[in-house]
């Protein structure tokens, strides 16, 4: 388990550094794009699916405002960043009642940043025994089906 936020897969990297759009500001920028996975947008904040997850119901948390540095944060987006965190394990605990969370921020390439120009909280939801059938170090499959089902889910379940 001491591996679990250091592997970003060696894929979501790559492609992440080739990218000409800032995923996070795409993702704020349209909303109800199925592609986009996003499950809650708010003034300061925005909730999304991430497309290579650990569990089912992995989401991010960014701020709807590009930028790089944490510091640089606001007191607005602190808190909305929080509370949409919050907000989602709530939708994640009826939707799927998983059993703890890691949240985690990843700055900088070298702690893991698949993209280091726009910072973003992790929401990973666990289950006893989850690392027997999702191993974090594996290939995991994830079908796209399976995404946009959950991210249907996630926003029903949003706590208003
Ligand atoms: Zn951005």
């Amino acid at each position: 388990m001491e591996h679990l936020w250091a592997p970003w897969r060696l894929e979501y990297m790559k492609s992440a550094d080739t990218q000409d759009e800032c995923l996070f500001c795409a993702a704020a920028a349209n909303p109800d794009d199925p592609a986009r996975l996003v499950v809650h947008l708010g003034s300061h904040a925005v909730a999304l699916l991430n497309k290579f997850p650990y569990a089912s119901g992995h989401f991010m948390v960014a701020p709807v405002r590009h930028v790089g540095d944490y510091e640089e944060l606001t007191d607005e987006e602190v808190l909305e960043l929080h509370r949409f965190a919050s907000a989602g394990m709530g939708g994640l605990a009826e939707l799927y009642a998983p059993q703890g969370y890691n949240l985690g921020w990843n700055l900088g390439r070298i702690a893991g940043a698949g993209v280091v120009d726009h910072v973003h909280l992790h929401v990973v939801p666990r289950w006893a025994g989850d690392t027997n059938f999702m191993p974090v170090l594996a290939d995991v499959k994830i079908l796209p089906e399976h995404l946009e089902e959950t991210r249907q889910k996630l926003r029903v379940a949003w706590p208003t």
